[in-house]
């Protein structure tokens, strides 16, 4: 009898240890990582190229594992979308940006945080309402709220548009992120109501040193002025590049060149040194 017990004994630890131990598969461990809120926001500076002024920035996701290491967001968002989970990692940035930053955005009304939606996001209209709730009670106005959407994937236009429309009514500026990558074509950024177009870092890497550039970058900014939108130039990290950009009147830049994206606390400590626009 006792030789069986103590085998029924060591079985079930066994397994308990087993079980414990087991790689979860990477959706299992995205859910849980939804439930127990594991998503922290990290804020990238945006500044006019002219003045040098901080004028916001843009919320980047940031998965921290209970072991305190960050996972990349290119490492899960696609999963996120392909699972439908992105709309609570959405809803987690928002709330992040309120919390961190209310009182900042409050004290200095010029600034802007720009939040990156996913193609579902925008198709369902579903973040508005969401949006909307957390700003109530806080100081932050709607127009300090700038929403980045990639064309990339988008199912159902019509809905994507009526989103846009509707955000802007709501105060929001809205941005189209990417810009230049496969999916933009003027004529379809025509009929899409923006405020901006962030021109993807893939094509200011193109800027040399020494200022002769592919011919495919002088053409995406001359684009973006025919549309007459603001422009954002991502991943600035030479002051060549912030010379090419500026010498073309594009408006705004961001990038390593100016400031890594950043814990909260290092970009409120940021802005007080730079004294926002
Ligand atoms: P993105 O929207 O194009 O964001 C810009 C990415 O470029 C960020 O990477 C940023 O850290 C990086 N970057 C900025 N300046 C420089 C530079 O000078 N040099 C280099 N080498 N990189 C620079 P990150 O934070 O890893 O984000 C990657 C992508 O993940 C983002 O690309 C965006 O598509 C997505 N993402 C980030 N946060 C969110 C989010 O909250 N929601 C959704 N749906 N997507 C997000
Ligand atoms: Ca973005
Ligand atoms: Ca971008
Ligand atoms: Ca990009």
């Amino acid at each position: 009898l006792l030789p069986l017990g103590a085998f029924i004994a060591a079985f079930a630890i066994g397994l308990v240890v087993w079980l414990s131990r087991r790689r979860l598969s990477p959706l299992r461990e995205l859910q849980i990582a939804v439930r127990k809120r594991e998503f922290i926001v990290h804020y990238q500076p945006i500044v006019e190229l002219r003045t040098g002024r901080c004028i916001g920035a843009e919320a980047l996701v940031r998965w921290r594992r209970p072991d305190g290491s960050l996972v990349r967001p290119d490492l899960f968002i696609p999963l996120a979308e392909e699972s439908g989970l992105i709309a609570a990692i959405t809803d987690q940035v928002v709330a992040h940006v309120v919390l961190d930053l209310n009182r900042l955005l409050v004290a200095n009304r010029s600034l802007h945080i720009a939040v990156n939606l996913s193609p579902a996001d925008v198709e369902t209209a579903r973040i508005l309402p969401v949006i909307e709730k957390a700003l109530q009670h806080t100081g932050i106005r709607p127009r300090q709220i700038w929403l980045e959407a990639t064309e990339r994937g988008f199912v159902n236009i019509d809905s994507a548009r009526s989103t846009l429309i509707r955000a802007r009514e709501l105060g929001h500026a809205v941005a189209i992120d990417d810009f230049g990558t496969g999916y933009s074509s003027l004529s379809h950024l025509e009929g899409l109501p923006l405020d901006a177009l962030k021109i993807d870092k893939s094509f200011i890497d193109t800027i040399a040193t020494n200022s002769a550039t592919s011919s495919v970058t002088p053409h995406i900014i001359d684009m973006a002025k025919t549309l007459k939108l603001k422009i954002v130039a991502e991943g600035v990290e030479t002051q060549a590049q912030a010379d090419y950009l500026l010498e073309r009147d594009v408006d705004y830049g961001q990038g390593w060149l100016f400031a890594k994206p950043m814990p909260a606390a290092e970009f409120i400590a940021y802005c007080r040194r730079m004294k926002p626009s």
